[in-house]
């Protein structure tokens, strides 16, 4: 990889994915291409069975496809073996579940520190970093809470410190308010805006239109291909604005 900053977080060319062996294959993605650039926030709906899970999984370097191309950050990932799409999982994307996937056991400022102990940064620098992204969502007063004291909104701010702790090139968010009333939805939503705004890179699956009205650009699947991506729309203030 070159020193310079790529034009483009994620390139996908021509991306297919079949599930099954002849003569019993079942085609699910058939030929995506899609450019995220740099800053952008991205919302990729479409309907149950579309293909969301199975782009998401490519997206997120957990599979790979069948055919075709993605070049992350510059790096082309669809070749990968299972180590090497760990390692750039690990640190070129941070993901967001419906269920926050937090560990029980451990306290707020440990389930976000647990990226960086896993890459072996030191116990001061993580304390430092978590700290700084847990004051950043709007935690900074619960850092030593337990998963089980905290509401689902906190649960998942939480879930975005620890997915930011690693500075990643990609937040990668699968339906992020899926398990959050229409409320507290709002409130994460309007983080993802503010996270959008200081220039991170999102790309969200979601079923729920207004959720994904607050995106600046929707990509709509339709039977695994791209039926409708309107890269120039403006992104809705009214979507967030409900107290
Ligand atoms: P979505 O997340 O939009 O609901 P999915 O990506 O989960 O869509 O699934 C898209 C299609 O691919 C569905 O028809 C589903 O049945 C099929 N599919 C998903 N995973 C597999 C698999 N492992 N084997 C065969 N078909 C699959
Ligand atoms: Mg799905």
């Amino acid at each position: 990889m070159s020193g310079s900053t790529p034009t483009s977080v994620l390139e996908l060319h021509g991306i297919e994915k079949v599930y099954g062996e002849p003569p019993h294959e079942v085609p699910v993605l058939r030929g995506i291409d899609i450019v995220v650039r740099p800053g952008e926030f991205v919302a990729i709906v479409g309907a149950s069975g579309s293909g969301k899970s199975t782009l998401l999984n490519i997206l997120g370097c957990l599979d790979r496809p069948t055919r075709g191309s993605y070049v992350l950050v510059g790096e082309d990932v669809a070749r990968l073996d299972d180590q090497r799409l760990s390692h750039v999982r690990k640190t070129k994307i941070g993901f967001v579940f419906q269920s926050f996937h937090l560990v029980s056991h451990l306290t707020v400022e440990e389930n976000v520190e647990l990226p960086l102990f896993y890459a072996r940064v030191p116990r001061k620098v993580r304390r430092a970093r978590s700290a700084a992204i847990l004051q950043r969502v709007g935690l900074g007063h619960r850092t030593t809470h337990l998963p089980n004291q905290l509401s689902g909104g906190e649960c998942q701010r939480t879930a975005v410190a620890r997915a930011l702790v690693t500075e990643p090139s990609l937040l990668l968010a699968d339906e992020p308010t899926g398990n959050l009333d229409s409320r507290t939805s709002a409130e994460i939503m309007r983080l993802f805006r503010e996270l959008h705004q200081s220039g991170r890179t999102i790309v969200m699956i979601t079923h729920d239109p207004g959720v994904a009205a607050v995106a600046g650009r929707r990509i709509t699947l339709r039977d695994g291909a791209v039926a409708g991506d309107d890269a120039s729309a403006a992104p809705q203030e009214a979507a967030c604005s409900e107290s």
